[in-house]
């Protein structure tokens, strides 16, 4: 995790300066710094800077978001939106919109489930198990909920952390997601007429 967090850290500090929204409505947050800790931000009347976790942004970062955590969401989406736009494609838009999905514990337990330790884009094991000795996949959507995509198990992989990361910032994600979703059907299909 140490190395995902220096990771991430250096892009949040591309934000020190910028405002980032809130969503609600007591205004935008300034990040004012980057540590260890997490990120501090103050907002217009509040000197006092107040941090966002290191934990939730890692957690933010790998795994999507939750209402709980919603401005470590914003403040991944920030660093994405901030990123260089990739040739051919549009810029990313300048405001931020912040959009935070309830996702269904059902979902993930039936997709890990199915899963059965292996990871369904690369097919390898899981790389760890966690304490409760259960291998530990993470829970993607193929089309993300942010553009629509549904919280099924038809619209979920599980994914070993190296494919998730892959299947959000990697060069060829497009293509990744396509084969992954190949592979699903291909999957759902032999279980429905087993
Ligand atoms: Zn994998
Ligand atoms: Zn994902």
């Amino acid at each position: 995790m140490d190395t995902d967090w220096q990771a991430l850290k250096s892009e949040l500090e591309k934000l020190i300066g910028t405002d980032v929204p809130a969503r609600n409505r007591s205004g935008p947050r300034r990040v004012v710094a980057v540590d260890d800790e997490g990120v501090w931000l103050s907002r217009r009347g509040k000197p006092q800077p107040k941090p966002v976790p290191r934990r939730d942004l890692l957690w933010a970062w790998t795994s999507g978001g939750s209402k709980q955590r919603s401005f470590s969401v914003t403040l991944i989406r920030a660093v994405l939106a901030a990123r260089p736009p990739r040739p051919h494609e549009p810029p990313p838009q300048t405001t931020v919109t912040v959009t935070v999905f309830e996702r269904s514990n059902a979902v993930r337990v039936a997709v890990r489930h199915r899963a059965a330790g292996r990871c369904e884009v690369c097919r390898k094991r899981a790389p760890f198990e966690t304490a409760d000795h259960v291998p530990f996949l993470e829970v993607h959507h193929l089309t993300w909920l942010a553009d629509g995509g549904l919280d099924t198990v038809e619209n979920a992989v599980a994914a070993c952390p190296n494919c998730h990361r892959e299947l959000h910032l990697g060069a060829s994600s497009k293509t990744l997601t396509e084969k992954a979703r190949r592979a699903l059907g291909r999957k759902l299909a032999a279980q429905s007429h087993a």
